[in-house]
């Protein structure tokens, strides 16, 4: 790895924090510090007319102008705006996480020098059109998505690399499975991953991308609020302002309940103050059902992967949320064993992004790869169809989930009625026979058909789904020359002009001559 020039960087792009590493001459990753001298930069955007500000500085303007302030955009991320505008006006989220990505490329250039080519990581659990949204963050911000990949797999890579799997030389073949608990900030993971000497193998993932340490600071807000409208009788959350500065007191209250037995939290709102002192006991009592269901997912998730917990030899905690001491308590009543807690679980996913950064730019020079990731479907992928028995429009499945990946498939579909002109594809995403309980992911449309194609005409779509979770689609119609690839219409997503000024707008540099990793060429 040590041969490439271009140095291997990791970006794990978290709901509240993000973090970036690069290997050293050595090939070891190491955290890389942003402009403040921080290791994580809090995921939080202040938008004012004349500047941006991202991080530290945008936190602190959460209890004055909350306005103008944007945080959890990951949480957004496949929607097509954020979910408040800021200053009146909407952003697409992808604009908002490509400022942080942008201020971590400026602050780690001035440590490393200037690069672009990244690896940046995804839930697991994160969909298609996610994905592609994430990796647009990435190019807005100025940088070469080389590659995203699954965080719960960035953090057993990290693991594998601390234990000496992938050590030049010897290496263990012993076979050992893991299950990777990732609690953050807005985004919870459980994946089953198997590590046999250099080759990691995801075997299930599950998670919930709406789940996080923040629900468990909203808890503590709206009982301090509670408790100050019984004192007072107003509700401090009236003012944005006044609720987020109860924010940035609840998410410090609560990292004193991690270590300490007690915290006093105080609030102040139309020149009344309320002190309520929270004991950790009342407070994991008010967020046991978030817990349980962590709890509930990481058994399915077992489930799925067709093991029982004597069968797995150890937990890995990764995400700021698993200091809580009753994570780690759960953990232990639910499997018998008690977790491992030797990464690092701010930087676990940022370290093995790293890693895999390095193996990519050794691959580009030709060299050997050191390890190798494979992972499965986080959700099932199919298309609409018209199911002839009920004439019903049903989710006809191609890849299910937890299927390893890269995966294919083809399946056959006909057309309606004869001399038919097109045909839409809409593929979805989701485990649901109703088309409208899935996750719309695209639709790609075959014009032009030859005239007087008789009915019944066989259509086959294929999938194509790669090891990073991006798909293309390729659809041919039975004795013509018709096939489409890879042109798939998402919902929600930005076009390439968008694209391009965003990425002017944001990174001040300008479009580059790049294929987007589905195919389409922008200019
Ligand atoms: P993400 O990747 O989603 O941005 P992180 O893995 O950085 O999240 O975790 C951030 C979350 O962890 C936040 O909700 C933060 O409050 C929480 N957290 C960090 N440290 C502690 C702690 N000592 N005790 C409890 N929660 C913590
Ligand atoms: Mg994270």
């Amino acid at each position: 790895m040590a041969a490439s020039k271009q140095p291997a960087v990791g970006i794990d792009l978290g709901t509240t924090f993000s973090v970036a590493a690069c290997l050293d001459a050595a090939g070891h990753p190491q955290t890389l510090v942003n402009a403040e001298g921080e290791r994580l930069t809090p995921s939080v955007v202040l938008i004012e007319d004349d500047e941006v500000v991202v991080g530290k500085e945008a936190v602190k303007a959460m209890g004055t102008d909350m306005a103008h302030v944007a945080d959890c955009a990951k949480r957004d991320v496949g929607q097509r705006t954020f979910h408040k505008p800021l200053g009146g006006r909407p952003y697409p989220p992808e604009a908002i996480e490509a400022w942080v990505l942008n201020k971590l490329r400026l602050d780690t250039q001035k440590l490393i020098g200037a690069y672009q080519k990244v690896v940046v990581t995804v839930p697991a659990y994160f969909d298609e059109v996610r994905r592609k949204a994430t990796q647009d963050a990435g190019y807005i911000a100025g940088f070469d998505v080389m590659d995203i990949i699954n965080e719960p797999t960035a953090a057993a890579v990290a693991f594998g690399f601390q234990r000496g799997f992938l050590a030049e030389g010897g290496t263990s073949r012993q076979r050992l499975r893991i299950l990777v608990y990732d609690l953050g900030g807005g985004t919870f993971d459980v994946t089953v991953m198997e590590i046999t000497g250099r080759d990691f193998v995801a075997l299930a993932t599950d998670g919930d991308v709406r789940l996080g340490g923040r629900d468990w600071d909203q808890r503590l807000v709206d009982c301090v609020a509670e408790d100050f409208v019984r004192k007072h009788g107003v509700d401090p959350r009236e003012d944005p302002n006044v609720e987020g500065r109860m924010w940035r007191e609840c998410e410090d209250a609560k990292r004193t309940l991690s270590v300490r037995s007690h915290a006093l939290i105080t609030s102040e709102f139309g020149g009344h103050v309320a002190r309520l002192d929270m004991t950790r006991a009342q407070f994991e009592e008010m967020t046991l059902d978030l817990l349980e269901r962590t709890a509930f997912t990481t058994r399915q998730t077992l489930q799925a992967a067709g093991l029982d917990w004597s069968q797995i030899d150890r937990i890995l905690l990764v995400g700021g949320a698993t200091r809580m001491p009753a994570v780690v308590r759960m953990l232990r009543e639910l499997s018998g064993q008690d977790p491992d807690q030797s990464v690092s679980p701010d930087e676990a996913v940022a370290h093995g992004a790293a890693l895999h950064a390095g193996l990519l730019l050794a691959r580009h020079a030709g060299q050997a790869p050191r390890f190798q990731i494979r992972n499965v479907n986080s959700h099932s992928l199919g298309v609409v169809a018209n199911d002839p028995q009920t004439s019903q429009l049903r989710n006809a499945i191609l890849i299910p989930r937890n299927t390893p990946l890269p995966a294919d498939a083809r399946r056959i579909f006909k057309t309606h009625k004869r001399g038919q002109k097109s045909i839409l594809v809409q593929i979805v995403e989701g485990e649901s026979a109703a088309p409208d309980d899935c996750a719309p992911v695209g639709r790609c449309s075959v014009r032009d058909l030859p005239a007087d194609l008789p009915a019944q005409t066989p259509i086959e779509v294929g999938f194509r789904y790669l090891d990073n979770g991006r798909l293309s689609v390729q659809v041919k119609v039975a004795g013509t020359n018709t096939r489409l690839e890879h042109e798939i219409m998402r919902e929600n997503s930005l076009t390439t002009d968008q694209l391009n000024s965003w990425r002017k707008y944001v990174s001040g540099l300008p479009p580059v001559a790049r294929v987007i990793s589905d195919g389409v060429a922008a200019p």
